[in-house]
């Protein structure tokens, strides 16, 4: 047995698949020529290394984890060696509505099986048109809305969570507020995120959708000001959006906190491993290394404290604040 050398992770960001049907103005995953999908075995072997033995909560993500394959297959695989898990949660862009319910429903059920909590956060970037345009594909709003109906309606039944995240970009500013009532009239728990340039979605091109100018960021400012005092929020969400409004608005830096860079690590589905999808660079890959390996490494360490000294001060990403566990 390795001796410990450090805190072992207790969240994994799984990225599954690498195939997307949106045409999204702020990423460029859809335009790769190859796309990976993790395999449940390749999962399995992966998970099984010693690096995961505390991680108590698990992201879906892709590209569009709902288009994989076998995701029910690769999450009963994923259960079956993270034995400790708490919860679970998926995002989805919701564009195949019949799909994301059927594929939703059996996740819940292997989730309460595996005594996880199952919650599945369905991207919306604005109402109508708008959304359509964000996400480059026609009636993108219309499909979207339909996969949160249809998992409303089974959540009721099955006990999981839904809610909507949002990504703001110069293309959807006028669409904050109605969004925000739209959501308040479904009772649907909103997140908002503000978007920045990310390696990993390859979006280093869409800077003309994604940088705000000065009275951009005084309005979404505003806006995310606004929000921090809503009384419906916990401390933690009221932290976010304060913290985030400020460094808008002043260039002040990041007071949120975030848990992944010492808590986190990032696997994408060709087993790749980030200390964060936001800002983390390749550890290596934890097919052909032991991820513990890499983890721990003079390299992987090196990494995590060039991320927290030189990036994480300033990102405005959602990433959970610190936990107890
Ligand atoms: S603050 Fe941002 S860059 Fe740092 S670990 Fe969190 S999400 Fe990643």
């Amino acid at each position: 047995m390795w001796p410990l050398k450090g805190r072992l992770p207790t969240d994994v960001n799984l990225a599954v698949t690498e195939r997307c049907q949106a045409r999204c103005t702020m990423c460029n995953i859809w335009r790769r020529r190859e796309s990976a999908d993790l395999r449940a075995e390749t999962a399995r072997r992966l998970f099984s290394d010693r690096l995961y033995s505390r991680v108590r909560r698990l992201g879906l993500g892709g590209g569009e984890p709902i288009l994989h394959p076998d995701l029910p297959g690769l999450l009963e695989a994923v259960l079956g060696v993270l034995t400790g898990l708490e919860a679970v949660g998926l995002s989805t862009n919701g564009l195949l509505p019949e799909r994301t319910r059927s594929t939703c429903r059996r996740l819940a059920q292997l989730c309460s099986r595996a005594g996880a909590a199952f919650q599945v956060a369905v991207s919306l970037d604005g109402l109508g048109e708008v959304h359509d345009r964000v996400r480059g594909v026609p009636r993108a709003f219309e499909r979207a809305s339909r996969s949160i109906a249809a998992l409303q309606a089974a959540a009721k039944q099955l006990g999981f969570q839904v809610s909507v995240t949002a990504t703001i970009t110069r293309r959807n500013l006028g669409d904050l507020e109605p969004l925000r009532e739209w959501c308040r009239a479904r009772a649907l728990p909103l997140r908002f995120r503000v978007a920045s340039v990310i390696e990993r979605l390859d979006n280093a091109g869409c800077e003309e959708a994604i940088l705000l100018c000065d009275a951009e960021r005084e309005c979404v400012a505003a806006f995310l000001g606004d929000l921090a005092g809503d009384s419906q929020l916990d401390r933690d969400e009221t932290r976010y959006y304060g913290g985030i409004a400020a460094m808008l608005r002043d260039g002040s830096r990041r007071r949120s906190g975030c848990l992944f860079p010492d808590r986190g690590v990032m696997v994408d589905a060709r087993g790749d491993l980030y200390h964060c999808s936001v800002g983390g660079g390749r550890l290596g890959n934890g097919v052909k290394e032991s991820s513990y390996r890499l983890f721990f490494s003079r390299g992987g360490r090196h990494g995590r404290n060039r991320l927290k000294s030189a990036v994480c001060l300033w990102c405005w990403h959602d990433y959970p604040l610190r936990r107890r566990d």
